[in-house]
């Protein structure tokens, strides 16, 4: 309604001059709320100290009497902050993450009242799983699900609340969340890294995954975001058109951030910086009131808790300070979307940063290995890494000319290209001396030079090397990064693993010498993995026909790129790498499917009832301000005023059609709606979704975004873009 419309707009005003709260001396507040290491020396016995650590870092398991140790320490400290509940914090398939808070507060038998948390209550719960999508496990065994202790993620309070990381899983053990396969990714990667590390370095024991996103967002007036239902309940607009002034001007990039958001952000980074999160960088993005996040990378389970710990962070500060925060991908039509690029390496224990090249030629061929070898597995598996990514709000992404194209390629830049050409031209088998000198000294002897001038960066690239690290660009801003993250790291364990077998293969039976045999295999890898390599423009349409003569794959659409989560291959790479079972697979692909149906549906009841409910009744309040001016001119000029009135007839007529079209389409959509609700299979009905309803929202919009060019300003019922975008 237009009155709620003026409302939401004076209450943004009115909260336009917000002091500035100095952060202060972030260092003194880092993991204030954690229970980090120093907490743990603090509050546990060497035992359960130990026992944790060794959790941690061997995977080692810790057994009910330590637990009851290590949960008596925790309570100590959670209560000495003035913690009142405690909660198993877990990811659900849904992508948010759940909670269920229980008290410490106890009666005991006798009557007396004491704060209780024990080991039982640490290591396992049982929430009430059965609204939580389970994809038909918990069907199939007839199993609820339970909560359990994940001690390689630090428990911390939020607000008054103890959180303990948890994974989620079915009495049978399969996954009923995200944590649970990436955990299970990880060793994977740990195993299969540590062994080829190993060629190069003895003492390397362990290798982490580590990943450090970069979180982008819109922070938009609360009273703004609930003036629009669409952007209430499906969290993006579905009508609107592009204020006369969009981000042409590219003037908002890195602009002086206002003084209300920066006030909500230096609250969210004092937050942050309490959870332990290690926020460091933000900045304006290029859309007007988009903003974006970094913290310095993390081990990949910690950095995946964290960023979503930080986007429940961002919605709760958000609020007090009267904003929301739009974690969509696309909120706007014609505007940049939002999206989450994972910066993604592999380190040893011995701290070294296995992509990074070193000093001397060892290190470098080290490096070598696990970047031939990373692009080895994306070459392999590059679909499987797009359907990591998919999803209903991502769509309007990827390909879309702003973000990496639904094709999955590696941009490495030129100076890494030639050193790859010139080690396809090795010969095969033993090499002689001359040659292993020229390789050592100027091939890969000359890499860290390279890089460091390795300033020619590709932003149309979905897969980037950029230095030191991999960056994955094509992750939504909403999507939980453990999806991706499981996926590569899970490929990378299987390519490592493979290169492992060969090369010992031409140790043992061809009498190679370790770098003869590594130089023979990485050849042969650059060789066959060349055409997921792209250094050209991502976005342009020669690539599309590139990529189709490459047989690379491009799944426009999330119903698509979700068919090869239970492919043949797909099924028997996650079961080598005990990842996740065959059950897994489909349950996770039919929770996705489901997400993606529900979706597009919601968004079409929501669109439904804008057409029906507000844009019909608004264009008909017009016409009839129109009808009384005819007939007043009418009045006045008898049978002249159909001179006098042409303008006035003539946008009537306009309407009239427009309401006609737009009321044929909209019943249209919900007809193709009820037809795809009958579909039988969940894959079905989602592609029918994509297919035969998700199209009639661009063409509803469009005679919607007409009416709003021709309806009066005043009478239109919803924000428009010039005012949730620019705020006048
Ligand atoms: P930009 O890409 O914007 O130039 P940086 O190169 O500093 O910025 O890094 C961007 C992101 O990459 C940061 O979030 C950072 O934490 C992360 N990053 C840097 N090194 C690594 C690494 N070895 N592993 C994972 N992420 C990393
Ligand atoms: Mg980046």
């Amino acid at each position: 309604m237009p009155k709620m419309r003026f409302n939401a707009l004076t209450e943004s005003r009115k909260r336009e001059h917000i002091t500035i709260d100095e952060a202060g001396k972030r260092s003194e507040l880092f993991g204030k709320n954690v229970f980090n290491e120093d907490k743990m020396l603090q509050f546990l016995t060497k035992e359960a100290f130990d026992n944790v650590k060794s959790a941690i870092f061997q995977g080692n398991k810790i057994d009910r009497k330590i637990a009851d140790q290590v949960a008596e320490g925790m309570k100590a400290w959670a209560l000495s902050m003035g913690a009142t509940h405690y909660t198993h914090w877990f990811q659900p398939l849904t992508g948010a993450t759940a909670e269920k808070h229980d008290a410490f507060f106890d009666i005991l038998p006798d009557g007396r009242a004491m704060e209780k948390f024990g080991g039982a209550q640490l290591v396992q719960q049982e929430p009430d799983a059965s609204s939580f999508p389970s994809g038909g496990i918990r069907n199939t065994f007839e199993a609820r699900g339970y909560t359990a202790w994940d001690p390689t993620s630090p428990a911390f309070i939020y607000k008054t609340t103890l959180c303990i990381p948890t994974i989620f899983v079915a009495y049978t053990g399969e996954a009923l969340d995200n944590k649970a396969p990436l955990l299970r990714a990880l060793h994977a990667i740990d195993q299969a890294a540590t062994d080829v590390a190993q060629y190069f370095d003895k003492n390397v024991r362990k290798v982490y995954a580590t990943l450090g996103w970069e979180q982008e967002y819109f922070l938009m007036d609360k009273a703004l975001v609930q003036s629009r239902l669409d952007l209430v309940m499906a969290g993006r607009t579905l009508v609107g058109n592009l204020a006369a002034k969009g981000q042409q001007l590219d003037d908002h990039y890195f602009g002086v951030i206002p003084p209300r958001v920066l006030s909500f952000m230096s609250d969210l980074e004092k937050q942050c910086t309490k959870l332990g999160i290690p926020v460091k960088t933000r900045h304006n993005e290029v859309a007007p009131n988009q903003f974006e996040l970094a913290p310095v990378f993390e081990e990949a389970n910690l950095s995946v808790d964290h960023n979503l710990l930080l986007m429940d962070v961002m919605e709760e500060i958000a609020d007090r300070h009267d904003f929301r925060v739009l974690f969509h991908e696309k909120p706007f039509e014609g505007i940049n979307g939002s999206g989450k690029h994972n910066n993604w390496s592999l380190a040893t224990d011995t701290g070294v940063n296995l992509l990074s090249p070193g000093t001397t030629p060892m290190k470098n061929l080290q490096f070598l290995t696990f970047f031939v070898n990373t692009i080895k597995a994306v070459d392999s598996y590059e679909e499987l890494l797009r359907a990591s990514i998919a999803s209903a709000s991502n769509d309007h992404r990827l390909g879309a000319n702003e973000a990496p194209p639904s094709i999955l390629s590696i941009f490495i830049g030129k100076q890494l290209s030639d050193v790859l050409d010139e080690l396809e031209g090795v010969s095969k088998g033993k090499l002689s001396p001359e040659e292993k000198t020229e390789l050592k000294l100027n091939v890969v002897g000359k890499i860290p030079e390279i890089l460091l001038d390795n300033t020619d960066r590709n932003r149309t690239s979905p897969f980037a090397f950029t230095g030191n690290k991999f960056e994955m660009r094509g992750v939504g801003s909403k999507t939980n990064c453990a999806k991706p993250m499981t996926i590569l790291n899970t490929i990378v364990a299987k390519q490592l693993t493979e290169f492992k077998k060969e090369v010992d293969a031409l140790i043992d039976k061809k009498n190679l010498k370790k770098d003869e045999a590594v130089f023979n295999v990485l050849r042969e890898y650059i060789k066959t993995s060349k055409r997921i390599r792209f250094e050209g423009d991502g976005y342009g349409i020669e690539w599309q026909e590139e990529a189709r003569r490459r047989k690379l794959s491009n799944n426009k659409n999330t119903p698509q790129a979700l068919q090869v989560i239970t492919s043949k291959e797909s099924i028997s790479l996650f079961k080598d790498m005990g990842v996740m079972s065959e059950v897994e697979l489909k349950a996770h692909q039919e929770v996705e499917l489901g997400a993606y149906i529900f979706h597009i549906q919601i968004e079409g009841r929501v669109l439904g009832e804008m057409v029906y409910n507000h844009i019909i009744p608004a264009a008909i309040r017009y016409q009839n301000v129109l009808l009384e001016n005819v007939s007043g001119l009418k009045e006045v000029y008898g049978a002249a005023h159909k001179k006098v009135a042409e303008t006035q007839l003539n946008i009537l007529e306009q309407i009239g059609e427009h309401i006609m079209e737009i009321k044929k389409l909209t019943d249209e959509m919900t007809d193709a709606r009820k037809r795809a609700n009958g579909l039988s299979t969940a894959h079905k009905k989602a592609q029918a979704y994509c297919d035969n309803v998700k199209p009639y929202f661009d063409v509803i919009r469009a005679q919607s975004d007409k009416l709003e060019k021709l309806i009066a300003d005043d009478l239109w019922p919803f924000t428009k873009y010039r005012e949730l975008l620019f705020g006048k």
